[in-house]
């Protein structure tokens, strides 16, 4: 008979340290969140999803505790902290089975590119209200016919005096119902060279002319996404975000923080599969022995524990280059974390649906909901292929390919 190695101990569910990645003050603000999400857990928030409300409760207990606003300017009411903070929020509200899509949207990137390139009466206007919750900004980049090649979006901004007139079409817009305004990716005409360059314009959803329609999806989730038509909604001249000139750059500075919280928004939802699937594994017997016993299921949850903890890296990588002000090297790390925890959180949850056999599938257990939305983190906010595009072409110099 051969000597384990080690001594036999009881499974522990997946709950990987963070003494090395997180400061001590993460640290604290992880357990603090994960003690409110354990108070609504999974059952809340999918009873919310179906019926196609918004988590209220949640969301404003969150917005009191500052979690919300973690990353924003603490003179406009935020935390002053950084997207580090307000990712370790969301994972955190994930693996209580009750992960919040607007985070992704609201406070990272509408509230990073207002903080970074508003005016001072926009700031005044918006932070506060992102800051504490009691406000929310949806976000609105993609367009039915340009789909992931966003230099082809074709919302424009005309000027009409000193105001603007917005005519064009958005798709997927995250939660337009439960926003106060969206800010939206249009085109202006450089009044040089006469070409048309990105400019972002928050529109109040009461704007008249400005049109929304709830697109039916296979989410069960309590945000709906939305199909906008915009037909010369009229804004007035201070809609505009920050200078007319600096449009890519505002757009590039959401970019990255909405990579970051789409890869914790994933790897909290794998969390909490895995951790649902190993709590089943270790009790359910079906012949004389629990079937977490079996190696047929032990190894693969064991690969997707070692995978989601290698996604945590590297977007733990991507959050403290953003937040350092390495805005290049945090493009790269964004978007392979984004990547990672992607694919870890899409295996993770088949593995643990897969643990569970039939109960996979329940109501009662919650996890097969779980599949589509771990989907959304391969195809949104920009799909693993043009992922991969990407590091071909800058990390690896390989020939552009479309
Ligand atoms: C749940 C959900 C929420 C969303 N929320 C928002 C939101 O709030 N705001 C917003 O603006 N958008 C949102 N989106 C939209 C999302 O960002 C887009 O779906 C995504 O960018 C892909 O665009 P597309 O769907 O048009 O796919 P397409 O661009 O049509 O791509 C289809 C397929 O072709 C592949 N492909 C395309 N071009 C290439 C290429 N050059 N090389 C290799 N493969 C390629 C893609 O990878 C993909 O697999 C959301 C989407 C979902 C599903």
């Amino acid at each position: 008979m051969s000597t384990p190695l080690t001594p036999s101990r009881p499974p522990t569910p997946p709950s990987p340290s963070t003494s090395l990645t997180d400061t001590e003050d993460q640290r604290d603000l992880r357990a603090a969140v994960a003690a409110l999400a354990a108070r609504y857990g999974r059952d809340y928030f999918q009873q919310k999803a179906r019926a196609g409300e918004p988590v209220r409760e949640l969301w404003s207990e969150a917005a009191k505790l500052g979690y919300l606003g973690v990353n924003l300017p603490a003179a406009y009411g935020g935390g002053g902290a950084g997207i580090g903070e307000l990712a370790t929020v969301l994972e955190e509200l994930g693996a209580a089975g009750c992960p919040l899509l607007m985070l992704i949207v609201s406070p990272a990137i509408c509230g990073t590119v207002i903080a970074r390139f508003g005016t001072d009466p926009q700031k005044q206007r918006w932070l506060p209200g992102l800051a504490d919750g009691t406000a929310v900004m949806a976000f609105g980049i993609t367009e039915p016919d340009a789909g992931s090649n966003s230099h082809r979006i074709s919302t424009v901004a005309r000027r009409d005096g000193a105001d603007w007139l917005l005519t064009g079409r958005k798709v997927f817009v995250s939660g337009i119902d439960q926003a106060d305004a969206v800010l939206f990716v249009a085109r202006t005409e450089d009044a040089r060279t006469g070409k048309l360059k990105p400019a972002l314009f928050v529109v109040p959803r009461d704007t008249p002319g400005f049109e929304y329609r709830p697109i039916p999806m296979e989410l069960t989730a309590p945000e709906k996404q939305f199909q906008v038509f915009l037909d010369d909604v009229r804004l007035p001249a201070d809609a505009l975000v920050g200078d007319q000139d600096s449009g890519l750059l505002q757009l590039f500075a959401g970019l990255n923080p909405e990579r970051i919280m789409t890869a914790a928004f994933t790897l909290g939802i794998a969390r909490h599969a895995l951790d649902t699937a190993v709590s089943y594994a270790r009790t359910r017997t079906v012949w004389d022995r629990p079937i977490g016993a079996h190696q047929g299921i032990a190894h693969p949850l064991a690969q997707c524990a070692i995978e989601v903890e290698l996604a945590r890296l590297m977007t733990r990588k991507a959050a403290q280059l953003y937040d350092a002000g390495h805005d290049l090297a945090a493009g790269e790390a964004a978007n392979m974390a984004k990547y990672a925890a992607g694919e870890a959180s899409c295996r993770a949850v088949d593995q643990a649906v897969q643990t569970l056999g039939g109960n996979g599938l329940t109501q009662e257990y919650g996890l097969a909901a779980l599949i589509t939305a771990t989907r959304v983190g391969r195809v949104a906010p920009v799909s693993r292929e043009m992922i991969l595009n990407y590091v071909a072409q800058h990390t690896l110099g390989l020939p552009r390919s479309y």
